[in-house]
């Protein structure tokens, strides 16, 4: 059985996420999001509302699961008996930080294999920071983010000051 973690911040989960989740849970037996709890990334959502709405999102994937992690990326992938780590690429500019990182890793845990995704042409230009800078300038973003995150964004936009 082969298990892949998909991990990032999901701040908030997006649908160019949620294709590369679908395209994974085709091809592995399990997947699971791992929501990293505390990057180095300014966050909107707390750690319980990322998994929430991530949860909500993959709710119709039956092999796909969600969970909070908070260490390194590799120790988390041993500890859910990960084989596999998923990550998806948009344009040139994340190859460049995709590549060091796995390199980083593969020293870290040479066992664990990479397997990216090119990101769809829709979603191509998709980031959870544009998504957030766009909602809260009272931008449309219906149709990049499922329905329950796009009233989450909505919301947090209303109670900005
Ligand atoms: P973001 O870069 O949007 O803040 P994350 O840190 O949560 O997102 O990213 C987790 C993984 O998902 C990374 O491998 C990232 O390249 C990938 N990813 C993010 N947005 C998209 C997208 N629109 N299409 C494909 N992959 C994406």
């Amino acid at each position: 059985m082969t298990t892949a973690l998909y991990a990032g911040s999901f701040d908030p989960i997006t649908n160019g996420h949620l294709d590369i989740t679908t395209r994974a849970s085709r091809l592995f037996d399990k997947v699971v999001i791992g929501i990293f709890a505390t990057p180095e990334k300014r966050l909107m959502f707390t750690t319980e509302e990322r998994v929430n709405m991530a949860k909500k999102a993959v709710a119709h994937l039956s092999n796909v699961q969600v969970r909070p992690y908070d260490r390194i990326t590799v120790d988390f992938a041993r500890e859910i008996g990960a084989q596999v780590m998923v990550r998806g690429l948009r344009m040139v500019t994340d190859f460049e930080w995709e590549f060091e990182m796995a390199m980083m890793n593969r020293l870290l845990s040479p066992d664990l294999e990479l397997v990216c995704f090119m990101a769809s042409q829709q979603y191509q230009f998709l980031s959870a920071s544009l998504i957030k800078e766009v909602a809260s300038l009272g931008g449309d973003i219906t149709t990049l983010v499922p329905k329950h995150v796009a009233e989450a964004l909505k919301k947090k936009g209303v109670t900005r000051t």
